[in-house]
């Protein structure tokens, strides 16, 4: 269901659009099933982020999504109508790409204006809406330069404007920033949340990035091997890991292998790396069944008395706040974690979790 070309609302004013619904997508290369039964339901106006690793699929899903890879299974429907057979363009969705994908040869305003000639929006509402489109990226002063004049930032805002002023129901975005240097990125990262915002469209952004879609996702989705594993906010999944993949994803560097001990309700205390630990249960859990302990490194500090990993520091580097290290349990575990001071390599030392930080899941580390 595209919005109509005639309606009376802008390119800066929120629209009401309809639910996207995603219902058992399934997509096979080959042998080889990309998506594995993706179902997901995102409201009007939502900014859902795909995360995961490389090759779990969100790119897959992104391009279902589009239109642009056919189906092998499932159905998506936008507002209760099924939109899977559509062609791209009928979908009528705004995509942003890494690659910015705009033609070299034409000047801003008329790659802008490109998506709307293509709908059969001429003259002066086709300019207006065009201007309406590089004010909200704050490109108006540029209208008339070809895309090898721009920067990299401005390149990618022009491609967000093409991509906002034929009015869709849904932005798609892959990865849209991933050719920015790292300033850049930050401050796109608060002008693509804002912009969503202002238009009021669905968005759908694809990222490996935990940081980028923790600080622009109303809900996030981890994928994993063409499946989902957790959809949560980004303080669900940054506090509440369901699994240990999408805790290690979230940056619970730290896996130790160990066995649970003691449980009282969610408090787990568990035997890994030569010490007894405490976390929390983020799964059913038995004493006597095998466990993973999974710290983030600010969580796992180096402590001078009391009780810890014992571990042989193997590198340490200063990160303005706080000291970073790493170093071996004498199972030869890997231990991520933070000191006040500057350890040398080779020493001992003892380290910690901070009560209620690590987390504890069923199974054995990999
Ligand atoms: P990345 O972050 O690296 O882009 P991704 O999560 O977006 O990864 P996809 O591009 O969706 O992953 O790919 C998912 C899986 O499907 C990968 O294993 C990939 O090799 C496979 N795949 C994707 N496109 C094709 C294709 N056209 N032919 C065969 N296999 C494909």
């Amino acid at each position: 269901m595209n919005q109509p070309v005639e309606t009376a609302t802008t390119a800066t004013s929120p629209r009401q659009g309809a639910r996207l619904e995603l219902d058992g997508l399934r997509r096979a290369f080959g042998a080889y099933n990309a998506l594995d039964g993706i179902d997901l339901s995102i409201e009007p106006g939502e900014f859902i982020a795909l995360l995961g690793p490389s090759g779990c699929g969100k790119s897959t899903a992104l391009n279902c999504v589009a239109g642009l890879l056919a189906l092998s299974g499932g159905e998506i429907r936008l507002g209760g109508r099924r939109i899977d057979h559509l062609e791209p363009e009928k979908r009528g969705f705004g995509m942003v790409f890494q690659s910015y994908a705009l033609f070299p040869h034409m000047t801003v305003r008329k790659n802008v204006g490109f998506g709307l000639a293509m709908q059969g929006v001429k003259g002066a509402e086709a300019d207006r809406r065009v201007d309406e489109a590089l004010a909200l990226v704050r490109l108006g002063s540029q209208a008339e330069k070809l895309p090898g004049q721009l920067s990299g930032g401005q390149q990618q805002r022009v491609a967000i404007a093409r991509a906002v002023v034929i009015r869709p129901p849904v932005v798609l975005m892959d990865e849209p920033l991933s050719n920015l240097d790292a300033k850049l990125r930050l401050e796109m990262r608060a002008e693509i949340r804002s912009i969503h915002d202002q238009i009021g469209s669905t968005t759908i952004y694809v990222t490996h990035d935990q940081d980028e879609a923790l600080s622009l996702a109303d809900r996030i989705v981890v994928m994993s091997q063409g499946r989902i594993m957790q959809i949560g906010t980004p303080e669900d999944l940054y506090q509440r890991p369901d699994h240990v993949e999408v805790a290690d994803f979230m940056g619970f560097r730290t896996r130790l292998a160990g066995r649970v001990v003691a449980l009282d309700g969610e408090a787990a205390q568990i035997e890994a790396a030569g010490a007894r630990l405490a976390g929390i249960a983020r799964e059913a859990l038995r004493p006597g069944d095998a466990a993973v302990l999974s710290v983030r490194p600010e969580d796992l500090v180096a402590v001078e008395e009391g009780e810890g990993i014992p571990a042989t520091v193997a590198s340490m580097e200063y990160r303005g706040r706080a000291f970073f290290g790493m170093a071996h349990a004498a199972d030869g575990s890997e231990l991520f974690f933070r000191a006040d001071r500057a350890l040398p390599r080779g020493a001992s030392a003892r380290l910690r979790p901070v009560a209620g930080r690590a987390l504890v899941f069923r199974g054995e580390a990999q």
